[in-house]
């Protein structure tokens, strides 16, 4: 049986710890410690995603702060609440409980008080070149920029434009609020940023309230100084914006002390897109079932796929908090849910591509009741009847009839062991008329019985079975990545990315409920599909196989 309860990931020290540590010792914010996690509700969330969540909540956790959920909703762009739905779905389901839930756009009239502070204070000017020119004013990496015709127009000048931007007598992209600060800064992003912007688009949250919408950079310092965030950790690519964040709270100096931008690396997987933007195309264009498919690396697909919250929280603790970007092996987070899965499920057996294997040797009408350990790593899980007669299915993998060398399982002539029950004996391949195999015909060695502490000699292969009247029809979704390296090392769309095929089962798993998880003997660990099993129909997705070449890094 499966369990979600959050065991909790041992946290080690990183060096956003430290920087926090370095705080605490000067007292800097106090005995708080304050973060907050920002999604845009534009897409569902990713293991990326997640990385971010499990640090912001966790390091809040560590120093007994807390974590609010706030969404950045300061783009007019079509917001959906599906996307804030699933968002705090699967935040919860990592097993974080924010402390507030909070909107960016509550904030806009205290952003527009900011705007007009900076415009009084001489710091923000209203700019009327179009978007082309200021690109073409604001310089290269070798050039300085020029300034704007319009950064020295009066306060007053400025107070009124700005104004009539609002008041929405300019049309989108006619003029701009820009910050006055530098435009022969090395930093591109202080050469007078734009940092209010006419769009005349309603807003989810405040409808037609507003024409005008402050710009990521000016919006989100002031964000987090309104809610009192004191570490505020994002993605490295907004190393260089630091420089600005700091400059719009200085500037104002309405904050004591100022939260503090802390950047980290994202997190890249091999096999995996991470864009919301790609993702969403691949829902809009079919090419994946939704974005809670169990191949998506969504959180959603990933619950879905039978991924549990421990793995997820154990992944992104094991791939730890850097400032260097690199990419990390999928291998990992595979290794990770069969660490967590492997002390906790019961075993099935189930085989796949089923053949009928008739003992001829065994009594007609007979049926035994074998006993099978529930997981044999755990025997607190406990044992399990297993059902055994004359006719029994074996995987398709388990026979070939033309043997390839240092293959141990059926063929004709060999004998192997039934897992759990007796050594079979394969005597004849029985075909249709097409030549496909009809059936096995085997006879058993009753002295084999397993337990019974036979010792007469030993067979080099063990394969399982399921009884052939009592076996049940499933469904089995083998799925592979999505994403696959071409020959030049492009991630592309893998075309057999999900393979589905029937399958027998033992009847016990006429009673997994949906959400259920497994291990199917030698085939991999299972989760029966959340949205397609009932009791009549079992559908079961493959979690991940149970061995991998992928070695822990020391
Ligand atoms: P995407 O590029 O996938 O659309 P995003 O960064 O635009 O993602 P947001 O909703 O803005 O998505 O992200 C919310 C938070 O999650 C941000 O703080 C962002 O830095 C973080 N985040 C997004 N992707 C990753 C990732 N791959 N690794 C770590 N953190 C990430
Ligand atoms: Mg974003």
């Amino acid at each position: 049986m499966s369990k979600d309860d959050n065991t909790k990931v041992a946290i080690a020290n990183n060096f956003i710890h430290n920087i926090i540590n370095d705080d605490l010792e000067q007292g800097t914010y106090g005995e708080k410690v304050v973060t907050r996690f920002p999604p845009e509700p534009n897409g569902y969330l990713h293991i990326g995603h997640a990385k971010s969540i499990c640090l912001n909540f966790t390091t809040a956790e560590k120093y007994k702060g807390y974590c609010n959920l706030r969404y950045d909703d300061t783009n007019p762009a079509k917001e959906d609440v599906e996307y804030v739905d699933s968002i705090e779905e699967d935040v919860k389901w990592l097993g974080f409980q924010w402390e507030n839930r909070l909107w960016a756009s509550d904030y806009f009239d205290k952003m527009y008080e900011a705007a007009v502070e900076l415009i009084k204070l001489g710091k923000a000017y209203v700019c009327s070149l179009s978007a082309d020119e200021i690109r073409k004013y604001r310089g290269t990496l070798t050039e300085p920029g020029k300034e704007s015709p319009y950064r020295n127009q009066s306060v007053e000048e400025n107070l009124k434009l700005f104004e009539e931007m609002k008041e929405g007598i300019y049309k989108d992209g006619e003029k701009v609020l820009r910050a006055k600060i530098d435009m022969t800064s090395p930093n591109m992003n202080m050469r007078d940023p734009v940092i209010y912007r006419i769009a005349h688009s309603s807003h989810h949250n405040t409808g037609d309230k507003w024409c005008i919408y402050p710009m990521y950079d000016f919006a989100h310092p002031i964000e987090d100084a309104i809610e009192g965030i004191t570490h505020s950790i994002c993605t490295m690519e907004f190393e260089d914006h630091r420089p600005l964040y700091d400059w719009v709270l200085d500037t104002l100096g309405w904050w004591n002390p100022q939260p503090k931008q802390i950047e980290f690396a994202r997190l890249n997987l091999t096999n995996t897109v991470m864009s919301k933007r790609y993702l969403k195309a691949m829902v809009d264009d079919g090419t994946v079932e939704g974005w809670d498919d169990p191949r998506m690396p969504t959180i959603a697909g990933l619950r879905r796929r039978g991924y549990t919250p421990q793995a997820i929280r154990d992944f992104c603790e094991r791939i730890g908090v850097a400032k260097a970007n690199s990419t990390v092996d999928i291998g990992l987070l595979e290794f990770c849910v069969r660490e967590d899965l492997k002390a906790k499920v019961e075993s099935r057996n189930v085989v796949e591509n089923p053949i009928k294997v008739v003992i001829t040797n065994y009594p007609e009408g007979q049926i035994e009741e074998l006993t099978i350990e529930n997981n044999r790593e755990v025997p607190e899980l406990g044992e399990r009847k297993v059902p055994f007669s004359r006719e029994i299915y074996i995987d398709g993998a388990d026979f070939m009839e033309n043997p390839v060398k240092k293959y141990f399982r059926l063929f004709p002539g060999n004998e192997v062991r039934l897992k759990g029950a007796y050594f079979i004996t394969c005597n004849e391949v029985i075909k249709n008329e097409d030549g496909t195999i009809k059936e096995l015909h085997c006879t058993y060695d009753p002295q084999t019985r397993s337990g019974s502490g036979f010792e007469g000699r030993k067979v080099k292969g063990t394969i399982h079975f399921v009884e052939a009247s009592t076996a049940v029809p499933i469904t089995v979704r083998n799925y592979d990545y999505l994403m696959v390296d071409d020959e030049n090392g492009e991630m592309v769309l893998n075309e057999n990315s999900k393979n589905e095929c029937m399958a027998y089962a033992e009847p016990s798993i006429k009673d997994a409920k949906a959400g259920e998880r497994f291990q199917f003997f030698r085939h991999g660990y299972y989760i029966a599909d959340a949205k397609l099993t009932d009791n009549n129909n079992k559908v079961f997705n493959r979690i991940v196989d149970l061995k991998s070449s992928f070695k822990l890094p020391k």
